[in-house]
Parts: structure tokens; C-alpha cells; sequence
């Protein structure tokens, strides 16, 4: 069974009601800090990546003061979340290659964000729709259960999810389509036990376990 273009207008709808406000739980002043929580964000929560740049960013609010501190002062600020070292050492080569390859300016294209160390494809969309306000939908843990989910997509990983989306959403909503689902997906379609049962989008939604 597929939603047809209806039911997902009326879903795309119904998640704007619920969150018409969805944005980015990142904190961040400039692209370059977002370049930086989105990296850490890997593996763990938005509110523990917002702990440490908090005080991160307090001393070290841009690339040439990060560049400053040597890696293992990087990793005491970042200790706390998880992947710790890899994540301490990705900044720092990244910061190198933005100041080297870019002239410390974080570049705004997919090809140019893909190539630093520590972005993938999602990362680089985030950066893209956050801090370039570039159409694209970066498909996380979130986006990739709820879409799939509901139906707005079907697939088996998140590139085809991403490009399904992108068929069926139109484009002036992506950014904001990325948003609504990873709130949708950390407030009540949740990973363990989503709440079905106070899910505005249940009697469209065609996932099978579904609680009616
Ligand atoms: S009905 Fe359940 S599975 Fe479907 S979107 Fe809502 S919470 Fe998620």
C-alpha cells in the first residue's frame, strides 16, 4: 500500500500544525559552529552536543581559535559525548583544511562540504538547508524511521529515503520537512514504543505495527 499525493499533502499538513516552528536544536551563531555541533552531534543528543559548545564556544567561538588548542585540549572539552577522540580529531583536520583549502571561510556546496573529515552526506545536507538555507534534506536516524513509517518513503536506507523525499515533498518545504520529522520522531513517533495513540498522522500512517 502507498499514500497517494493527497493523503501526503494532508501529512505534510498535519505535521505543519504540529510543528509549524520545527528548526534545527543545534545551537549555533555562524555556519562554522554549526559545522562543529553537527560533527559531534554523530551518536549522540542535540542536548549534550549544546552542553559541550556551550562552553566550548564561550573561549573558542571560530576556526582560528579552535585551531588553537592542541587535540587533547579538544577532547577535554568534548569528552562527554561519545566517539570522543575521532570526533576531536576530524575538527581539527577539518579546521585545517577550511583555513587551508578554503581560506577559513566553510564552504557551501555538497562537493566542498563532503570532502572535509567527518562529513558525510547528512552532515552536508544539514549544513547546506541550516547555515545556506540550500534545499536539501538530510536523512538522520529520525527522518529515516518516521518517513518510513508513515509512508512517505520505502526504503531499505537513507539515500533512496532521501531521494523518495525529495520526489514527494515539494522542494521549498525540504529544509522544513526535515525539521517537522525529526521532531515528530524524538516527540511521538519515537524509536521504542511510538505514541500512536495520540498521533495526529495515525489514521494515515501505513506502518504495520502501529498502535490503532
Ligand atoms: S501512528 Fe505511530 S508509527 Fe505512525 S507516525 Fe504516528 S507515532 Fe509514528
Amino acid at each position: 500500500m502507498e499514500l497517494s499525493k493527497v493523503e501526503i499533502k494532508k501529512v505534510l499538513d498535519l505535521l505543519q500544525d504540529m510543528y509549524p516552528d520545527a528548526e534545527c536544536e543545534l545551537d549555533y551563531k555562524t555556519p562554522f559552529q554549526l559545522l562543529i555541533a553537527v560533527v559531534l552531534s554523530a551518536q549522540t543528543t542535540d542536548k549534550k552536543v549544546n552542553e559541550v559548545t556551550k562552553l566550548l564556544f564561550k573561549d573558542y567561538p571560530d576556526l582560528d581559535s579552535i585551531l588553537k588548542l592542541s587535540e587533547e585540549e579538544l577532547q577535554n572539552f568534548i569528552k562527554k559525548i561519545g566517539l570522543y577522540r575521532n570526533k576531536a580529531k576530524n575538527i581539527k583536520n577539518l579546521c585545517r583544511m577550511v583555513k587551508d583549502e578554503y581560506g577559513g571561510k566553510v564552504p557551501g556546496t555538497y562537493e566542498e562540504l563532503i570532502r572535509l573529515p567527518g562529513v558525510g552526506r547528512k552532515t552536508a545536507n544539514v549544513l547546506m538547508s541550516n547555515a545556506f538555507s540550500i534545499p536539501a534534506i538530510a536523512v538522520d536516524t529520525h527522518v529515516f524511521r518516521v518517513s518510513n513509517r508513515i509512508g512517505l518513503a520505502k526504503a531499505q536506507d537513507v539515500l533512496k529515503t532521501e531521494k523518495q523525499l525529495m520526489d514527494v515533498v515539494p522542494k521549498e518545504k525540504w529544509i522544513l520537512a526535515h525539521h517537522m520529522l525529526i521532531w515528530h520522531g524524538r516527540r511521538v513517533c519515537i524509536a521504542r514504543n511510538p505514541k500512536c495513540s495520540i498521533c495526529q498522522i495515525n489514521p494515515l500512517c501505513l506502518y504495520e505495527n502501529k498502535i490503532l
